[in-house]
Formats: C-alpha cells, structure tokens, sequence
C-alpha cells in the first residue's frame, strides 16, 4: 500500500493508474491515511459491470472530494436464494479501465469473505421504507443492501457517496438510514441515465436478447406516458397505474411484478397524485428482472 497520502502520487493531474484494493483491512488503512491528512473521500458503491449509469455518479462527485472511489462488490446478501447471484455479470478488467478514465483513483473490490467473514450476524433494517415495492417480492434484499453499504461507508471513511433515483427505493432506504443512525456522510442523488431510447441503463441488459430487448422499451415509454398524462391533468393514480399496466400487459414476454404509484417520501401507494409521487415498476422480461421510475409530481 501506499502510505504517504501527503505526497502528490493522487493528486498531481496526471493519469494515475487505478489503485485496486481488495483487503478490508488494507482499505481501512488507506481510509485512515487519507484522513489523517484532511482528504475527503468520495464513493459510488456499485455491483460491477459499468455503465454510463455508474459513471454518471462519479461525475457527480467531481469538486465533492479530494480522492474518488468505487467500490465492486456483487453483495450476496441481498440476492435471494433464486435470483441471479452466481451469473451476475461481471468484467473487472473493463470497469477498472472505465473507471481509471472517469478520474477514479481507488477502487474497493473484496472477495466476499473479506465483507462477510465467518460469524458475520448484524444487519440493519430500515423498517418501513424496505417493505413496499421491491421490498415486497425480494425479501431481505433491502436490508443487505442498508448492511453494506453501511459497511462501505465505514471501510472507506467517505464523507460524500452518490447512488442513482434508477434505484429510488434504495436511495430512499440508504438516506433514512443516514438520518436515522447519523452516518456522516453526504448522500448525492442522480438521475436515471437511459439509453437513446429510453430504456434505463442496467447491468442486467446484458441478459436480454434482441427481441426482448424490443420488449423492454415498453417499461420507459409506459412511465412517459404516465408522466405525460399526469402533466395533462391526470392526477387519478389507479387509473396512471391501469395505463401502464395495459401497455406492459400487450407484450406477451412480459410478466408484470409491481406497477405501483407512490408518494415520493413514504413509498406508500396512493389514490390521487397531489403531493410528489412516482410512478415505480418491476417487470420480467424473459427471465430479466427489470425496473424503473419516474417522478411524477
Ligand atoms: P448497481 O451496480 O446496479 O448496484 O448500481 C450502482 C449504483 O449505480 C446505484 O446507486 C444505482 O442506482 C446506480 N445506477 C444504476 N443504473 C443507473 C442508471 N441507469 N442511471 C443512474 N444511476 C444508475
């Protein structure tokens, strides 16, 4: 490890290649040196397989901090025992160089025992906000999320981390879960980056073969639509949610999970759009399980 953060290896303007740590331990370390010397840390957490969702988020940190991180870590303990833990997509090689390129310096990528060693029994729950929405049909997931990222923040001693509104239920669970246990860090927010076509960015679209692909425009075109309608003066939520609901329900590779709207802060389903709401899905198509939102108000 590099131990003197004060000279200006980091931080010269120069193209300094990626430092990759993998040891927790080794990340505390470097956490610690870069503290020690007044340096601000700044996080985008993600699963791997990067796209320009991901890289949106370390633009944002530009001017935020003095050091910008990444971590990769596809989290076990959020996937449930059926989901897609073991073929989730990944390519190191690739989402090191695209972040080398978007002026990331350091990179946290641990093995899962190096998160979850043996005896690992804590976990935190935010109780409400994980419920609803995805929370209903993937249970435990939010609160393996609310567990690691927890854990990023405290390995990597960031003062700010940025998540994407691709994810809106997680970003609401991880900024009550800041309030709630005052964790000191500054939580910044991102839009949904979307192909030219409106379908949202996801590592999972790599799953999807070129017909399915077709399918999958129908989640973004049905929330524009929504939103367009509710713009229009439409604020009657069943009625935006049977409209989405019809166009997914037209293709037949797709399998609906939850087309919900929901007021913006609590997450909880709502009859009349008068205050700020999002409109929320998760569908499959094929054997993808994909979702997006949209705010509506
Ligand atoms: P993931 O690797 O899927 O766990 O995502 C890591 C971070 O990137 C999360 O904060 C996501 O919300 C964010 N993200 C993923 N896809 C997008 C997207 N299309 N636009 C903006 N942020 C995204």
């Amino acid at each position: 490890m590099q131990s003197d953060v004060s000279s200006d290896w980091y931080n010269s303007g120069a193209i300094i290649p990626i430092k990759v740590i993998r040891a927790t331990a080794e990340m505390s370390r470097y956490a610690a040196d870069l503290q020690s010397h007044g340096r601000r840390l700044g996080l985008v957490p993600t699963m791997g397989y990067l796209h320009k969702g991901h890289l949106s988020l370390m633009n944002l940190l530009d001017g935020q901090c003095d050091v910008k991180a990444a971590s990769i870590f596809v989290n076990p303990i959020q996937f449930g025992p059926s989901e897609d833990l073991s073929r989730y997509p990944r390519d190191e090689a690739r989402d090191l160089e695209l972040l080398e390129a978007a002026g990331c310096e350091v990179v946290y990528s641990p093995p899962p025992d190096e998160v979850y060693p043996p005896g690992f029994q804590t976990y935190v729950e935010v109780e409400e906000l994980q419920r609803p929405l995805c929370g209903s049909f993937r249970p435990g997931h939010f609160r393996g999320v609310a567990t690691v990222v927890l854990k990023l923040f405290n390995v990597t001693g960031c003062s700010v981390a940025a998540f994407g509104q691709k994810d809106f239920q997680q970003a609401m669970v991880i900024r009550r879960m800041v309030a709630d246990l005052n964790v000191p860090v500054k939580l910044i927010f991102g839009p949904t980056i979307r192909e030219s076509d409106g379908l949202a960015m996801s590592s999972r679209n790599v799953y999807l073969s070129p017909e399915e692909r077709a399918s999958a425009l129908t989640i973004s075109r049905s929330l524009f639509a929504s939103r367009e309608a509710c713009s229009a003066g439409d604020k009657n939520a069943r009625k935006l949610a049977a409209e989405i609901e019809k166009a997914l329900q037209s293709d037949s590779r797709i399998r609906i999970e939850y087309v919900d709207i929901v007021d913006s802060e609590t997450l909880t389903a709502i009859e009349k759009i008068a205050r700020p709401a999002r409109a929320a899905i998760a569908v499959y198509v094929g054997k993808t399980r994909l979702i997006d939102n949209i705010e509506l108000l």
